[in-house]
């Protein structure tokens, strides 16, 4: 069985190109966004799994994808901030914060998924405002990734990181010295249920067109499902298990329950570019 796996739309494009030649079972990616694309590309299929173990939206209502993990992206500060901190990812937008901000750039999906799962949410005009205040709010230009964002708010060029807290999590486990030290300066700031919920979005696992081995490759997935999977692979990346009674990993128990944000990721990727227009209009680089 052949699996590939890759953050990048490189490998949407790699499948796509091959064709039936593709040697490509299944594709594992980050964030339901692309996974969408995936499917809208069409380089996927039905994959003919039970399902009914994973939270509604949590696949595609065709199964041509489904998480395997569920991630969180949020709000950091340094633990020593004596100042005035956001209730919620909405109040990060508000001017009392201005110039405080530090996040990666509109082109990269995560903040695409997050500013689409709000449109989802809050419809199109409040998230218009919602992402202009943030663009107000940011203390510099867009620039590098999320751990980038956090190593910035720890250094003291803002106030405030949005990131993924597996980053987090990778760098409080990392074997660096000095990733760890940065790490164990910063809290999270979690969006409460009346708030919203804190953005969740997904890592998940859509079965190649032309899979080759399609009775294995059904295999891994329903193995990817189970309990003690679920949890060794949540442990690996620093994410959430996407199935009931699996236990987290104990970075991110440090960083305490949350409400996630309801989405039916589907449809939020279908405002993929509804949230980018938004992003463009309001000058997110
Ligand atoms: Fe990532």
């Amino acid at each position: 069985m052949n699996l590939v796996t890759g953050s990048a739309d490189a490998l949407i494009q790699r499948a796509k190109s091959e064709g039936e030649f593709s040697p490509v079972d299944l594709l594992i990616m980050a964030d339901a966004g692309r996974l969408y694309r995936a499917k809208e590309m069409g380089i996927t299929q039905a994959m003919n799994i039970d399902m009914t173990a994973l939270p509604e939206g949590f696949y595609d209502p065709e199964e041509h994808w489904m998480a395997l993990t569920k991630r969180a992206r949020t709000i950091m500060y340094k633990k020593d901030d004596q100042g005035k901190l956001p209730a919620s990812m909405t109040d990060l937008a508000s001017p009392e914060f201005n110039d405080q901000i530090c996040v990666r750039s509109s082109n990269n999906i995560y903040n695409q998924s997050l500013v689409a799962s709000m449109i989802l949410d809050k419809g199109v005009k409040a998230t218009s405002t919602w992402v202009d205040g943030i663009v107000d709010n940011m203390a510099r230009t867009p620039k590098g990734g999320d751990r980038d964002q956090i190593k910035a708010m720890v250094a003291g060029e803002c106030r405030f990181a949005i990131a993924n807290t597996y980053y987090l999590g990778g760098m409080l486990a990392s074997n660096d010295a000095n990733e760890r030290q940065i790490a164990d300066q910063v809290a999270v700031i979690w969006t409460s249920k009346d708030a919203g919920g804190t953005h969740v979005n997904i890592s998940g696992v859509a079965l190649a067109k032309y899979a080759k081995n399609i009775e294995n490759a059904q295999k891994l997935i329903a193995f990817m499902l189970q309990k003690e999977q679920q949890q060794w692979y949540s442990e690996v990346n620093q994410e959430y298990p996407v199935i009931e009674g699996v236990q987290w990993s104990n970075i991110l128990q440090g960083f305490g329950a949350f409400d996630s944000q309801q989405v039916d990721f589907n449809q939020m990727g279908k405002l993929n570019g509804d949230a980018l227009k938004i992003m463009d209009k309001a000058g997110w680089q």
